[in-house]
């Protein structure tokens, strides 16, 4: 029998690219590959990359700079090991990566990666192999399913993509041209894989796509259905305790979205509303299609019916034309709404975006400058939520062994890592926690007999805008 492959993926950005790493490996795994978390030691080494900010793409050079000598060393000891470079990188630059960095074997855009084992066959014959196009056939129908041991070491919460791409064009975006247009997998097979994951320990599942909620899927009757009616289908599958979902549009939240949340008790009460800004002028520069008025009336109708739903966001500073009077009505929505959590960027100009077309420029101090008073904000919003837990019982789901030696970690209906000292066999549970202290993001407590509603939003008046 040969001795198995080593295979090393090191995936950047988003959830998505984590989901597909994870279907690179089972793709490969018919190939004899195994997964070493060690890039010296690999015979293929898969970079998946993220095109989203210039800084995210520009890693990859370095980290192929990096990579040229580890494959220098592997010829030298007589050992030949291969490059790919996969994701929206992949996608965007396709063959001009290989013009910038020629030790890179494979070029593998995200539609392709079913096609991963014969593009390693044609570089081996080749020299090189780039696969960019967006193929005819689904790549979910093509893509081998994960092994139950894979699963399992996996853990207990999986992502399951649904839907992929955007048709949104939000100016400073490039998603819509390395992930295409919006595509929607078939109910069926989404429950098929659930079921498949939860017959293998996995009890949260967080359904994922770029644009999660523009989701249309055929479903069992034919028709096209809705997240909202996905939710409920799936909160129906034995096992799994945790549905949630991610990335929402304000656009497309809709009254089966709603429902979802006020018919089923079991999804999470945590949505990833992503507003971007807070002004107006901005938001139709952007062509987000929202207003703000648009986008409080969204959470007005979530928090109508699940008064212990949270937010979290992503924000960007700096926008081209961004006044300092824009960038206050972003703080001001902040404080207004109270967010759980958020994620904020400068802004990056994207090549082939209109908004990287625009002269009028945020300095790089403004943008330094917004950036962190925005964290402060956000931070202190985050802080005074997970100090609000203090004291209160909360349901934890236990994900895994800490590094404390005794600790079993899990999380909160609000994605707050939760530790308790506690035996191993409490993971994959969910059970009330009596919630002591506090060290920096992470709750720490004691196993509880029962657990209590804590989730307690920010008063405005309680923040303070950074200065
Ligand atoms: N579909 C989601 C939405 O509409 O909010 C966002 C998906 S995008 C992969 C993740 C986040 O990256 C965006 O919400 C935005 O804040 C940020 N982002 C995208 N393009 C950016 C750019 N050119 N510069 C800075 N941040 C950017
Ligand atoms: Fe990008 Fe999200 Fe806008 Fe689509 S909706 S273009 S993914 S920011």
């Amino acid at each position: 029998m040969k001795p198995p492959r080593k295979l090393h993926i090191k995936s950047y950005g988003c959830q998505m690219n984590v989901y597909d790493a994870q279907r690179m490996v089972d793709a490969l795994a018919g190939e004899g590959f195994v997964e070493t978390a060690h890039a010296d030691v690999a015979d293929l080494v898969i970079l998946n990359t993220c095109h989203i900010r210039e800084k995210a793409s520009e890693k990859v050079y370095s980290e192929l700079g990096r990579l040229r000598a580890a494959k220098q060393e592997a010829a030298r000891n007589g050992r030949e090991m291969k490059i790919a470079v996969a994701g929206c990188v992949a996608q965007a630059e396709g063959e001009e990566i290989i013009r910038r960095a020629p030790v890179v074997d494979v070029v593998v855009g995200p539609q392709s990666y079913h096609h991963l084992p014969q593009l390693l066959q044609r570089a081996t014959h080749e020299g090189r192999a780039i696969e960019t196009e967006f193929p005819a056939e689904d790549k979910f129908v093509y893509l081998p399913q994960p092994k139950p041991d894979a699963i399992r070491a996996r853990g207990i919460s999986a992502f399951v993509t649904v839907q992929e791409g955007c048709d949104k064009f939000c100016t400073f975006c490039v998603v819509p041209y390395t992930r295409g247009t919006e595509v929607s997998r078939p109910v069926a097979r989404i429950v098929d894989d659930v079921k498949r994951l939860a017959d293998n320990g996995v009890r949260e599942i967080t359904v994922i796509g770029q644009n999660v909620n523009a989701y249309h899927g055929e479903g069992v009757d034919g028709r096209s259905w809705t997240l909202g009616r996905l939710l409920h289908r799936l909160a129906e599958v034995p096992g799994i305790v945790r549905p949630r979902y991610s990335t929402s549009h304000p656009s497309d939240v809709d009254e089966t979205l709603i429902a979802a949340h006020r018919d089923l008790p079991v999804l999470m009460p945590f949505v990833h509303l992503p507003v971007q800004s807070g002004s107006d002028r901005i938001l139709a520069a952007m062509n987000r299609k929202h207003t703000v008025h648009d986008y409080r009336n969204v959470i007005d109708r979530f928090r109508a019916v699940r008064q212990d739903i949270a937010f979290s966001s992503d924000f960007i500073v700096g926008f081209p034309g961004e006044t300092e009077e824009d960038f206050s009505a972003t703080l001001a929505l902040v404080a207004q709404i109270g967010y759980a959590a958020a994620y904020s960027f400068k802004y990056s100009p994207r090549p082939g975006t209109p908004a990287a077309e625009i002269r009028e420029t945020v300095s790089a101090t403004d943008m330094d400058e917004r950036l962190a008073r925005l964290q402060e904000l956000i931070d202190s919003q985050q802080t005074a939520i997970n100090r609000a837990a203090i004291g209160s019982t909360i349901d934890v789901l236990f994900e895994r062994a800490a590094r404390n030696a005794g600790q079993i970690v899990g999380r909160t209906a609000y994605l707050q890592p939760a530790h308790v000292m506690a035996p191993p066999d409490i993971i994959g549970q969910v059970l009330p926690v009596r919630i002591d202290s506090l060290e920096r993001y992470s709750l720490l407590g004691e196993l509880a007999p029962s657990a209590s509603a804590h989730f307690s939003r920010p008063e405005s008046s309680q923040i303070t805008i950074g200065a």
